[in-house]
């Protein structure tokens, strides 16, 4: 591979490789990981956020965790809910050179409603048609690139119902509006089928989990060409969740959920939703044997993808998503050099992404354990 002012400029070629003394002559090349549901600065246990907290709190938090992405092998992230906007901020930073990160595409601050699931968390909160359509306005005059809403409850709170919705179709459609005048998009925090049928008839185009999807709403998701992120990894880590300060009753929720939420992803996955990876956890961090976001990819197969069809959710799907395919998630010429190695073919052993021995970012070497040849 040749690569010249950040972009890949011939496939055939080693040269970038053995200028650098790299012999990648062994390795499995493939585009940085995309990572589409991201919360870098999280507070765990979620109960000890602070709203009123200083930003340069959040930001400091949300770099150490985009640090790790990166490490991992992580090139990119759309974040979906920041507070203080540390997503904003954070792109800021690293666009004048500040700081070397995954690319950001960010939500800023998530809008929910007063009491809804985003409660405690550093969201906007905001009720009926008009709020709604301020608040996503103004998110996106901050720099927001896309709005991030919850549109039912979620697993987070142990006492939080998982049916219904959260959002009137009227609130629905006045962040829709919103988006659409600015040529943004919606993502929905989506537990099950009955908001997600809404939030589809509202416009809606990116759903996030789907702990409880039927059939006939997987087959409207298909239909209406939108995407599911599934974040497997919440309903099947119960060591990473005790890891992380959240209670037992938490944890049991989740792992009760669990089953459902695999069986749900199954019938997205038979239906042909267009599936996207993200993790909700920092994508960058241990998990078990690897790190999670390569662990999400890796339940995506248990849930009936391929492995090309996991690596291409965490890949060129992804890109197509933050509507960024004409430069990042493949490599091929004129795309931005975001470059991972592994050892083995993933496409045939989706674990070889357990191991990656080299992280390019447009062009840049970030991390290289490959061992030195003068060639
Ligand atoms: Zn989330």
């Amino acid at each position: 591979m040749e690569i010249a002012d950040g972009k890949i400029k011939a496939i055939e070629k080693f040269s970038f490789f053995t200028d650098h003394g790299i012999d990648c002559t062994d390795k499995y090349l493939l585009p940085g990981i995309i990572s589409v549901h991201s919360h870098l600065s999280v507070v765990y246990p979620f109960s000890a956020t602070d709203e009123s907290e200083n930003s340069a709190q959040s930001v400091l938090r949300a770099l150490s965790r985009a640090r790790d992405a990166l490490m991992a092998g992580v090139t990119t992230v759309r974040s979906v809910h920041e507070i203080n906007m540390a997503d904003i901020h954070l792109r800021h930073a690293s666009e004048t050179g500040l700081v070397e990160i995954p690319r950001i595409f960010g939500a800023g601050r998530a809008l929910s409603t007063t009491g809804g699931h985003g409660k405690g968390a550093g969201c906007v909160y905001v009720d009926g048609y008009d709020e709604f359509f301020q608040a996503a306005t103004a998110e996106i005059e901050k720099g927001a690139d896309h709005i991030k809403v919850f549109i039912s409850g979620g697993i987070a709170d142990a006492h939080e119902s998982l049916e219904g919705a959260q959002m009137s179709m009227d609130e629905m459609k006045g962040v829709v509006d919103a988006v659409n005048a600015k040529g943004k998009y919606v993502v929905a925090h989506a537990a099950n089928s009955e908001s997600i049928s809404l939030a589809v008839d509202a416009g809606f185009r990116s759903f996030e989990h789907a702990y409880f999807l039927d059939e006939e709403t997987a087959g409207k998701m298909k239909d209406n060409n939108v995407f599911l992120t599934p974040t497997l990894c919440v309903t099947r880590s119960p060591e990473w969740m005790a890891d992380h300060s959240f209670t037992k009753e938490q944890i049991d929720k989740a792992m009760e959920i669990g089953p459902t939420h695999l069986k749900s992803i199954r019938n997205a996955i038979k239906a042909g939703v267009t599936i996207v990876a993200g993790t909700d956890y920092p994508p960058g961090e241990a998990i078990e044997d690897t790190f999670v976001a390569a662990k999400e990819m890796e339940f995506l197969v248990d849930a009936g993808a391929s492995p090309l069809q996991a690596l291409q959710a965490g890949t060129v799907t992804s890109a197509k998503l933050l509507r960024a395919e004409d430069s990042i998630g493949k490599l091929e010429v004129g795309m931005i050099a975001d470059v991972i190695a592994c050892r083995k073919d993933p496409t045939s052993d989706l674990s070889a992404i357990r191991n990656i021995d080299l992280v390019i970012q447009a062009g840049k070497i970030i991390r290289n354990s490959i061992s030195k040849k003068d060639f």
